[in-house]
């Protein structure tokens, strides 16, 4: 409940000097997780201009403060605003346009989900994602042919869910000009007896992808907004887009500069020479909103489609270890760039040996023990020898405990049974700097942090399987798994003095759920509900 707190007011208009100081909010009565160095949880909270003055007893300070409003929290509970250091925060909203192909169990069941998508937007691409042959019976590729009798006329681009693939049909091929026998650094073109087949692995995507019309400014426009309003039903307050242009930062300022967008986005910058000479040549960009100071980079491709770099071959493709997207060559110069420029570098590792190609790199070019949080993002295999590079270089493993409950059911088929031992080992990696953070990678898995939260302590995924837990002993403590979306997930970025914890002069930045997640059930977590997210001192 709220009200306007009159008595002050009139204190005010009186200028009876009432010899408290003003604030434009405070909350009280419930429980506030403040994740401070303490671990202190309050009572209240006290916010002014959009940032948290003081946190206390609600007696302490309601004698000291009269706010213009007050909630009464009825004993409901607030942490700090979840973030998500690793997100597509963009191609999540934009991703509505296109068919959600996301837990389908076969292939008919994609073709009726197509034929319903397209019924109510015609459009001169037939698009979706969200494919996982892992999900069907067979678990096996599928096939153009599938498509070309859906679709003979129009081109069709299903991503698969990792976004490291694609199914397209004929006459995409077509339009594109693919022929079995060509070939792409980086890439696949998967071809059987009688050509290409429709799979399109990594940089083979992209001969079909840029054919693909791009949205116009006003659809980009929807397509933030759109992806603004579910993140803050689930309490995101800050996202790290990962894979971002120019025109694209440039527009999100804008939007966030007239108040269209009121998330605040940390932007990961795409390795183009248009982003290096408008961004990184001139330093780091900072607003209250939007903070450029990184560049994104792939080593490899995922594990689901085989694109992941390993070591030694795929347990369940022999020859195969995967494929590296990005040339030695360009990521040694475009990390020494960064470097100069005092730059973040997150690079894309899933494979054990793209893992171990980029710690070497960048402990080529950073010094030990340094403060520059160069990140591997995902780092899902991790050979042991590798493992002490992040500790010396203080590297930091940008993970997401959801892929490890995602892929549990079919990674060992890949890995086998002894690489997997050093696969999705959160523990192990949080152990080798005391921190790191935790994301979900969305539209690749669910936009809900407390799934990565549920998936890091429970090591579960929705359905409550396995019921121990999937190798229960890489799972981290509650305290740690709200650190790692909170104030660790801002020191990923650069920004635990402004956020991820509700402390004197920080943001307000803040959510109120129903239950506490810290005490609540383990498996009622995934369940728990964000009732009310602020930022700034202001309900979204
Ligand atoms: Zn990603």
């Amino acid at each position: 409940m709220r009200w306007i707190n009159i008595s002050c007011i009139f204190c005010l208009a009186m200028n009876l000097g009432c010899h408290k100081e003003s604030a434009d909010l405070i909350v009280f009565n419930g429980e506030i997780y403040t994740v401070n160095n303490r671990g202190d949880v309050a009572g209240a909270m006290v916010v002014r201009s959009g940032l948290v003055v003081e946190v206390g007893s609600e007696s302490a300070l309601k004698s000291k403060y009269h706010a213009a409003e007050e909630i009464d929290l009825h004993g409901k509970y607030v942490f700090p605003g979840f973030i998500d250091p690793h997100c597509h925060f963009f191609h999540y909203g934009l991703s509505m346009r296109q068919a959600d192909l996301t837990g389908s169990v076969s292939q008919e069941e994609i073709g009726s989900r197509l034929q319903t998508h397209i019924k109510s937007r015609p459009a001169s691409w037939v698009l979706g994602r969200g494919w996982d042959q892992n999900d069907w019976k067979d678990k096996q590729f599928p096939h153009k042919e599938f498509l070309d009798a859906l679709f003979p006329d129009v081109p069709v681009y299903l991503a698969r869910v990792d976004g490291h693939a694609a199914w397209v049909n004929s006459r995409a091929l077509k339009l594109a000009h693919i022929h079995a026998g060509m070939t792409i650094e980086g890439g696949e073109i998967i071809t059987d007896s009688h050509g290409a087949t429709g799979i399109l692995i990594d940089n083979a995507m992209s001969l079909v992808e840029k054919l693909i019309p791009s949205p116009t400014r006003e659809e980009k426009i929807q397509a933030l907004i759109r992806s603004q309003k579910d993140c803050f039903s689930v309490g995101l307050t800050t996202v790290g887009d990962a894979g971002l242009d120019r025109d694209m930062v440039t527009l999100m300022d804008s939007l966030q500069k007239n108040e269209r967008l009121n998330m605040r986005i940390y932007a990961m910058l795409n390795p183009t020479p248009e982003n290096i000479s408008y961004f990184i040549t001139h330093g780091v960009y900072r607003t209250d909103r939007l903070s450029v100071r990184s560049v994104k980079l792939y080593a490899d491709g995922a594990l689901g489609s085989r694109g992941a770099l390993l070591k030694k071959e795929y347990s369940d493709d022999p020859g195969n270890r995967g494929i590296q997207l990005t040339p030695t060559g360009f990521l040694n110069e475009i990390c020494r760039m960064a470097f100069s420029n005092g730059y973040q570098v997150n690079t894309h590792c899933i494979g054990d040996s793209a893992v171990s190609l980029i710690l070497r790199l960048y402990a080529g070019i950073i010094p030990e023990h340094n403060d520059l949080r160069w990140r591997i993002e995902h780092a899902q295999v991790v050979d042991t020898i590798d493992l002490p590079l992040f500790g010396q270089y203080a590297i930091i493993p940008s993970i997401q405990t959801t892929h490890a409950t995602s892929d549990m059911y079919w990674a060992e088929d890949r890995l086998g049974a002894e690489r997997i031992a050093h696969a999705y080992a959160y523990r192990t990696l949080l152990a080798q700097n005391g921190w790191l953070a935790n994301g979900s990678d969305f539209p690749v898995e669910s936009i809900n942090p407390l799934y990565g939260f549920y998936a890091a302590v429970a090591r579960k995924d929705l359905k409550g399987f396995p019921q121990q837990g999937y190798r229960k002993q890489e799972s981290l403590t509650r305290l740690q798994a709200l650190q790692a979306m909170t104030i660790w997930a801002a020191k990923a970025c650069f920004e635990e003095k402004d956020k991820g914890s509700l402390e004197s002069g920080k943001f307000a930045d803040f959510v109120v759920l129903g239950q506490d997640i810290m005490k609540a059930e383990e498996d009622s977590i995934p369940e728990i509900k964000v009732l009310e997210t602020y930022v700034g001192g202001k309900k979204m």
